[in-house]
């Protein structure tokens, strides 16, 4: 089993051509981060005819954005009424209408600007584990509906057909919703963005910020850059102390593991919709196939810094409980990456400084929530206007703890795999 992530073996857009910036630059607005978040940003300010550059670390869709699971999901992770437990009535029902829309922007964007990435409409499914995943299911259920949303628990045969698998008693069908290939619907968005003329830089971090009263002066290794105002996009893979992003999440990892491409009728009974998943674990198992067929495994933790064989263990237990039929199955790769999580469980869009954006702590929801964020941070910085964000812009408390909160959680996934590993937990 390689270490590699499993979107470049089927990624249909090429990394965009990009080089390090070497020269001192004047723009409107820097974006630190080339993901999701900051590309979108970019896309909607050029667009626009706002001068716009994007400086990224490495090489573009290195964070979160072009290794994870791909699916393209409606609403965070925690329920409509949670969520408006945690942001009060008004931010609540704002941030559960935009998010809920958000599958829709996305899918408006691959299809404006003719994104290669093997986007699939046919929903999501939330699978339930077990009778009392069935519970949080009818909870959501109710939720979902009485907001209006197009979503229907499946039971019985129809969810077995739906899933491939008589493992599931129930599952949450969320019409909205679907997949792409994350790394291809990024580099996509990065061409968009450079064709509506942003400039884009590549292995080029940004080392500090330094206050000046134009703006701002953001140097790399080999260029600077002046900006009227910056965008803080760099999310979980925050480095650098100086970055203020870095106290308002806490690290966590989601690994991931595919198998070989598989054929044959016991294969192709396995979501014949193309629906990715997720279930309803306290650890949660998320499950999708590729365009080619592959089978697409992952939970939350480090997979790189344990064994493989732990790691092909976990998978050939998940994959034998919901799809016995598919006997010995061959893993080609495996790959994690870091998400930021809030001990709210809801995103942070602040405003650190005068002229300074920052966003972070999407919870493992920022396909959507990224596309969304960044078109609502250009209509702010260009009009004004916060309306377009899922949460207004407001004062953001650091987080106290970060190592321990991180260890934390690993310590749980970890454990929590073990027992599925050993058969403790079904
Ligand atoms: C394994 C995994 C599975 C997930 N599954 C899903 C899913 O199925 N659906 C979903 O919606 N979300 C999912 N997520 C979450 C989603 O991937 C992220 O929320 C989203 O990609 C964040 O996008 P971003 O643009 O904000 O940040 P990122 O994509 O992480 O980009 C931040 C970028 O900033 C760069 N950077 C950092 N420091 C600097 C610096 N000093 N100078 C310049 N650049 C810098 C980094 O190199 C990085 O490229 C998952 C995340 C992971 C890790």
């Amino acid at each position: 089993m390689q270490q590699q992530c499993v979107w470049e073996l089927s990624c249909k857009e090429p990394d965009p051509i990009t080089e390090p910036l070497k020269q001192s630059l004047s723009v409107d607005v820097c974006v630190i981060g080339g993901g999701i978040t900051g590309l979108s940003t970019a896309l909607h300010l050029a667009e626009q005819g706002t001068s716009v550059c994007v400086l990224e670390a490495e090489q573009f869709a290195h964070g979160g954005s072009g290794r994870n699971v791909g699916l393209v999901n409606a609403g965070l992770w925690i329920p409509p009424d949670d969520i408006i437990d945690v942001l009060g009535e008004a931010d609540g029902e704002r941030a559960n209408a935009i998010l809920g829309a958000a599958p829709k922007q996305l899918f408006d964007l691959v299809e404006r600007h003719q994104i290669q990435c093997d986007a699939t409409r046919t929903g999501t499914l939330h699978l339930a584990h077990n009778s009392k995943g069935v519970k949080e299911l009818e909870r959501r259920y109710q939720q979902f509906s009485q907001r209006g949303a197009p979503v229907t628990l499946q039971r019985d045969a129809e969810c077995e057909r739906l899933v491939g698998s008589s493992r599931v008693p129930a599952a949450l069908l969320d019409e909205r919703a679907g997949t792409i290939n994350p790394l291809a619907y990024t580099r996509g968005l990065a061409r968009a963005a450079q064709q509506a003329g942003a400039r884009l830089f590549s292995q080029s971090a940004a080392q500090s910020l330094q206050s000046e009263t134009s703006g701002w002066v953001v140097p790399t290794a080999q260029g600077r850059v002046q900006a009227q105002q910056v965008v803080l996009a760099t999310n979980a893979y925050t480095e650098q102390a100086w970055n203020v992003v870095k106290q308002h999440y806490f690290p966590g990892h989601f690994f991931q593991v595919a198998s070989e491409p598989l054929s044959g009728s016991a294969a192709d009974a396995i979501l014949p919709d193309q629906q990715g998943c997720w279930d309803t674990r306290t650890v949660l198992s998320s499950l999708r196939k590729d365009v080619d067929g592959r089978l697409i495994l992952g939970s939350l933790g480090r997979g790189d810094s344990k064994p493989q064989a732990f790691i092909k263990t976990w998978a050939d237990r998940v994959q034998r409980h919901y799809f016995p039929q598919l006997g010995k199955v061959t893993w080609q790769c495996t790959w994690s990456g870091r998400i930021a999580f809030t001990p709210e469980h809801t995103l942070r869009v602040f405003s650190p400084a005068n002229g300074l954006l920052a966003v972070t702590g999407y919870n493992g929801r920022g396909n959507t929530t990224g596309t969304v964020v960044g078109k609502g941070l250009s209509n702010y910085l260009l009009h004004g206007r916060d309306e377009d964000l899922p949460l207004p812009i407001r004062d953001s408390d650091p987080i106290t703890g970060v190592p321990i909160r991180s260890l934390a959680y690993e310590a749980g996934f970890s454990l929590y795999h073990a027992g599925q590993c050993l058969r403790v937990l079904i």
